[in-house]
């Protein structure tokens, strides 16, 4: 591919290159010479052709794994050591920063204006993790009288499987790759098969690197066939995934026979409530954005939106012009504010839910798609008023730029609103009223909420959901305590504490 700063302002005229697997340090095609082909989703022209591996490519990459583990240098490395190559991770990301981001926009749809915002984080991400387990990554100890002490340590768990979806590719996967590198394990990566191209840009990052052999792989491929392989295989210790609550639920189940700890950061249905004492400008800049960014495409975005009565409809006059006046147009283009949905299927879904909304009484206001973009899978920004949380279109998760607007009229009215939803991700609280933010936070079932503000995330947080969001939490300390590696004791007996003698003649 050409670096971005020669590349067109147009996604049509950008080329890139085929991907293939990266297994055991070296790029490969798949062993079946199978391919699939990559669309953009700006022209629905194929971007590219992608290795498409299968379970014996995702035996292959176990084995590589597991051998880097177990004998390769990464496994008796020392600490420092690998913190340089996390860190030297994080640089060539950071020297590569336009050319990833343009990849992600012509992959995902996704506005570079975003995209690029998106690579610079990844690259803090590996930088963060860095920092993180040489700091934090410590055990306890247990004196107990003056027999024993007791100690922890946190051991990684060997190779682990990240499974990872294509509405923020890198970003997502950084969040996965460096906690699990920092604290020691080695790696598969199952990127979304309608988005390889910033996964195999990853791959390429780790090889300029200089990462041993076999430490980082990335097998391309489908869900049902290289991601089922990678949570069968009995020598893969953990499995993260993020993505679509139904697929979570599938390989918990596909995880079982080989009793798998798994992480799942799953679906949402988030609420953002306004109330009356509320800033409305900087609660509208917020709802807008928090829908409407990703081109709506957002796990945490504030898809059903509860406006307070005495406030309602002049909140829905200005979310009206705002959603007419967004700017619709190439990813590439570093002016627009909102792009083509990932793919023809994505696009038939969300707008059979926008026909769903028609049916079950709602008024649709739409933004308009210019003419000269009509070939991209395109779904306008799009409100739904005189919603109600029962309709279909308020519990089930579109995924696309669709807000359902519903009236409340009590705090306890509006909490049970809320919370009468399956998921659980993410909320958002806007009020005046400290005492009335606080209580509504934490009334409300979600794994993170906001007040008075959009979603911003520090990296020392926790981030996931509750009920069908999700199971565990990643960021901060918790993906390097909690899921990347195994709390082990060692009991020290220090004195000469009582033995039972079994056996021995009095
Ligand atoms: P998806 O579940 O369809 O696919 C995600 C990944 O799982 C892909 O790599 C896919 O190939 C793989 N996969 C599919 N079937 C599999 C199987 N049987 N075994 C193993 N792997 C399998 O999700 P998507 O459509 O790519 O992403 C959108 C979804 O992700 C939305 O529901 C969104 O809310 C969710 N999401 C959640 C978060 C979060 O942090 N909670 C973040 C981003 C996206």
């Amino acid at each position: 591919m050409k670096k971005s700063t020669e590349m067109s302002k147009d996604s049509t005229n950008i080329k890139v290159d085929d991907v293939k697997l990266y297994i055991n340090g070296e790029f490969v095609n798949a062993q079946a010479q199978t391919t699939f082909e990559n669309i953009n989703p700006f022209s629905n022209e194929v971007n590219n052709l992608v290795a498409e591996g299968r379970k014996e490519d995702m035996d292959k990459a176990v084995i590589a794994a597991k051998q880097a583990f177990k004998s390769g240098p990464w496994g008796s490395m020392k600490m420092e050591e690998r913190m340089v190559y996390i860190n030297r991770i994080a640089d060539l990301i950071d020297e590569d920063v336009e050319e990833i981001a343009s990849l992600e926009s012509i992959d995902t749809g996704l506005p570079i204006a975003q995209t690029r915002k998106m690579i610079a984080r990844a690259a803090e991400n590996f930088r963060f993790y860095s920092r993180m387990v040489q700091s934090k990554l410590h055990g306890e100890s247990y004196p107990v009288d003056n027999e024993f002490i007791n100690y922890t340590i946190y051991k990684p768990l060997g190779v682990v499987g990240l499974i990872t979806p294509w509405n923020a590719p890198f970003m997502l996967e950084t969040w996965k790759v460096a906690p699990a590198l920092a604290t020691g394990n080695t790696v598969i990566l199952k990127p979304a098969e309608l988005s390889p191209l910033t996964a195999n840009k990853l791959a390429e990052v780790m090889d300029k690197a200089g990462l041993p052999k076999g430490v980082f792989n990335v097998v391309h491929g489908y869900g049902e066939t290289a991601g089922a392989a990678l949570v069968a295989h009995p020598d893969v210790e953990a499995i993260s995934f993020t993505g679509e609550t139904t697929t979570g639920t599938i390989i918990i189940k596909n995880s079982a026979d080989t009793l798998k700890k798994t992480s799942m950061e799953l679906g949402g249905k988030s609420p953002l409530i306004v109330f009356d004492d509320a800033d409305l400008e900087r609660a509208l800049d917020a709802a807008v954005w928090g829908i409407f960014s990703f081109n709506g495409e957002r796990c945490t975005a504030n898809s059903r939106v509860f406006l307070h009565k005495n406030i309602k409809d002049q909140f829905i006059e200005a979310l009206k012009e705002r959603v007419g006046n967004i700017k619709i147009g190439d990813p590439i283009d570093p002016t627009t504010q909102f792009g083509p949905l990932i793919d023809k299927e994505h696009f038939k879904k969300v707008s059979e839910y926008i026909e769903l909304a028609k049916q079950e009484g709602c008024e649709v206001i739409q933004g308009i798609v210019p003419e000269g973009v009509k070939a991209g899978n395109f779904v306008p920004p799009t409100l739904l008023l005189n919603a109600t949380n029962d309709m279909r279109v308020c519990q089930e998760e579109i995924f696309g730029p669709v807000m359902a607007v519903i009236e409340f009229e009590t705090e306890e009215q509006v909490i049970a609103a809320a919370n009468d939803v399956k998921y659980g991700l993410a909320g958002y609280v806007w009020t005046n009223d400290i005492k009335r933010g606080h209580r509504v936070a934490q009334a409300v079932e979600a794994g993170m909420l906001w007040v008075n503000s959009q979603n911003v995330r520090d990296l020392r947080i926790p981030f996931g959901g509750m009920k069908s969001s999700g199971i565990g939490r990643e960021g901060g300390h918790y993906a390097i305590f909690e899921f990347y590696t195994e709390p082990k004791v060692i009991h020290i007996a220090i004195g000469d504490h009582h033995i039972p003698q079994f056996g021995k003649k009095k």
